[in-house]
């Protein structure tokens, strides 16, 4: 389980591409203003790793400048890998998308780009990979920037995930900044639905993993994508996508709700036998109509965003489009293995 990367020796007159040892993955929409000083922290903070590295960013289909800023950089530094996509298909999509490209042999992390996720942590987690461990996640010892609200919600889906999430475990205040082995991004990269809520696939791949405490800071400049409504759909689709208990929900409503009107009917038919039938009784079949009503149709809505999701992963589209692909300049030195990168298609798909 010990990264320890073999320098293969190719064979003479086979001139092999040198892979780095490590990736950086970085999703980045309309993030114009960060991605330079990023970059300059993600370099200082790399270099004192002492591995090869490579950084490839992922350009979601921004409005504004980065894909600009994102070639810039691959000018000026030829570690940097551009991977830009077709439109904006969200940032689940271009993570996996940036993991796709990634060309690490060893190790890939997963950082967002607007610098909440501080580059120096990096050297924190490829400690603890070192040590042995598949996947080591940051975790936030402190959220900054994010209102009451914010985190109360947080901290109440995470609990409701625990709780619904089974055998699968999320870790609570844990992003997607992480280093993942190679075998662990592997194993993600086979999980190929469309319906990617990437918290869950990680917890679903499993193998060894430890958190790392960091401090989640403030987002450097621009502003976050993210609103009530997204956080609500994100929350869904964290729900529906990893577990169907919400479908059990129907089964026992139902059975309370036959079993109380057993209850109640009972007690109306006695009730009449005894005392005569004196044709009142609107206001509770009213009750009782509404009451049911609602019921069916939340009952139905919980089926319809199962059906859904099996509606769009039928149609099995490819996850994302690549409109253009440069890839990051083989490592002169250092300690990456060198076999031959995969083909890449344009389809989302490594072929
Ligand atoms: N992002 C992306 N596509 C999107 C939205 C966001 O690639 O459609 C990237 C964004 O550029 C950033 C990361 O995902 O690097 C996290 O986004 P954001 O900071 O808006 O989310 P938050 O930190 O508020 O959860
Ligand atoms: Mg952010």
């Amino acid at each position: 389980m010990l990264q320890t990367s073999l320098s293969v020796v190719a064979p003479p007159g086979m001139e092999t591409p040198r892979r780095p040892a490590l990736s950086v993955v970085v999703p980045a929409f309309d993030e114009q203003e960060v991605l330079p000083e990023f970059h300059r922290r993600l370099a200082a903070a790399m270099e004192g790793i002492g591995l090869a590295w490579e950084v490839v960013y992922v350009n979601d289909g921004s409005r504004d400048g980065t894909l600009g800023v994102m070639l810039g950089l691959r000018a000026a530094d030829p570690r940097v890998a551009v991977v830009n996509l077709s439109r904006n298909f969200g940032k689940e999509i271009a993570l996996t998308a940036g993991l796709d490209h990634a060309r690490g042999t060893d190790a890939v992390v997963v950082i967002d780009a607007d610098l909440q996720d501080p580059p120096e942590v990096i050297a924190d987690l490829v400690a603890a990979w070192r040590e042995g461990f598949d996947v080591v996640y940051a975790q936030r010892r402190v959220r900054h920037g994010e209102g009451v609200v914010k985190r109360a919600t947080a901290a109440a889906f995470y609990r409701l995930m625990q709780r619904i999430g089974g055998r699968v475990r999320l870790p609570k205040d844990t992003g997607d900044f992480r280093l993942m082995s190679r075998r662990a991004v592997d194993a993600l990269l086979s999980l190929r639905e469309q319906h990617r809520f990437m918290k869950g696939l990680f917890a679903w791949v499993g193998f060894p993993a430890r958190p790392v405490l960091y401090d989640r800071a403030p987002r450097a400049a621009g502003r976050t994508k993210w609103n009530w409504w997204k956080l609500w759909n994100l929350s869904l689709e964290g729900i529906t996508s990893f577990t169907v208990a919400p479908l059990k929900v129907a089964t026992y409503l139902g059975l309370a709700t036959a079993a109380i009107a057993l209850v109640y009917g009972t007690v109306v038919v006695v009730k009449t036998l005894l005392f005569g039938n004196p044709v009142a009784g609107y206001p509770s079949l009213m009750t009782v109509m509404l009451f049911l009503g609602g019921v069916q149709l939340i009952t139905l809505g919980i089926i319809g965003e199962y059906l859904g999701r099996v509606f769009n992963e039928t149609k099995r589209r490819p996850l994302y489009l690549v409109e253009r692909h440069l890839p990051s300049e083989p490592p002169s030195t250092g300690a990456a293995a060198g076999d031959q990168p995969a083909e890449r298609t344009t389809l989302g798909r490594v072929a």
